[in-house]
């Protein structure tokens, strides 16, 4: 099968490991840089070119669309989409996981547990706000933040007000969530490839922190998930419509709960750390999926535009 990486470097390793298990498996890889996909939407049927090329030919693509080419490189995913490529990451599904309130939303609403979460938008509900959560401490998260940066704890009312005044002051988005004291600092990080967890790391966060994020200084090592934690990192995963998915949880007094669903998550981290050939997982899950989904050829009835398996 011939798979498109859609990934802005080539270097990076989870990139690198991608294609080295696409190559390894007898597949055809290409990295393409989202940012130099073009396109042409029409009703007649959708096309894209790179690098003054026709895109064709591609059975799957894979996603790792980082935040700050989010809106873009998700419109290159579903045109991609649109021209009849497998992906386990749909577009739809990725930009869900980028927001973070979102994303809560639909959780909470399929019964999947999580710190209570509040927003607001005026500033003069934030008293009343707060309240609906209860007394600090209190996390408070930019929206759209990522590798743990963003991410504050507030210990008293007052403190949790000037933050939420101070956010709102800059124009941010952002969510105040109930602190789950009893995960002393640490989250479990879960990979999941379709509906398994292929592979976990327990992820402390460094002495002072209460943020285990490893761009933060926490340290990471193997553990073997529960049927329970497993059972919710998977409903995450595929609550918000994605095939492969890094679901962190924090462990709380009442349970697993589920602070995060990443869609491109990094794969240097939980390989070291496991030994478990994450990559590998994936293109297997991607090829077999993307095989069992393409439809019959039907040269009757092809759509313009449709991508044709090399
Ligand atoms: P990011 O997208 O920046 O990684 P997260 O929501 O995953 O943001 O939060 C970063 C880290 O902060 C988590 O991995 C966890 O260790 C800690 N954390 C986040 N929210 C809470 C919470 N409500 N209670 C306790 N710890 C939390
Ligand atoms: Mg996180």
């Amino acid at each position: 099968m011939k798979f498109a990486i859609l990934s802005r470097n080539g270097k990076l390793y989870s990139t690198r490991r991608l294609v080295e298990a696409a190559r390894l498996r007898g597949h055809s890889v290409r990295v393409l840089d989202p940012l130099r996909c073009y396109m042409r939407i029409g009703v007649d049927g959708f096309t894209m070119h790179y690098k003054g090329r026709p895109l064709a030919g591609y059975g799957a693509v894979i996603p790792r669309i980082g935040t700050s080419i989010n809106r873009y490189g998700n419109a290159v995913l579903h045109q991609f989409e649109l021209m009849g490529c497998h992906t386990p990451n749909p577009s739809a599904a990725n930009m869900a996981a980028r927001d973070k309130l979102r994303c809560h939303q639909l959780l909470a609403a399929k019964g999947i547990d999580m710190p209570v979460t509040v927003f607001g938008d005026n500033p003069d509900d934030t008293v009343d706000l707060l309240a609906m959560l209860g007394p600090p401490p209190h996390v408070i998260k930019l929206n759209e933040g990522t590798q743990g940066a963003g991410v504050m704890l507030t210990e008293k009312p007052s403190a949790s007000r000037s933050v939420v005044e101070a956010l709102r002051g800059l124009y941010a988005n952002f969510l105040v969530q109930e602190f789950i004291a009893e995960a002393e600092g640490a989250d479990l990080r879960c990979f999941v490839v379709g509906n398994e967890v292929v592979a976990a790391m327990r992820r402390q966060a460094p002495v002072g922190d209460f943020r285990a994020n490893l761009h933060r200084g926490g340290e990471a090592e193997a553990v073997e998930v529960t049927a329970e934690q497993a059972d919710v990192a998977v409903r995450a995963a595929q609550g918000l419509g994605l095939g492969v998915a890094g679901v962190d949880l924090v462990l709380s007094a009442r349970g697993p709960l589920v602070l995060e669903v990443n869609a491109s998550p990094g794969l240097e981290g939980i390989e070291r750390s496991s030994g478990v050939d994450v990559a590998g997982r994936i293109i297997e899950f991607v090829a077999a999926a993307a095989a069992s989904d393409r439809p019959a050829p039907s040269p009757r009835r092809r759509p313009k535009g449709h991508l044709t398996e090399a």
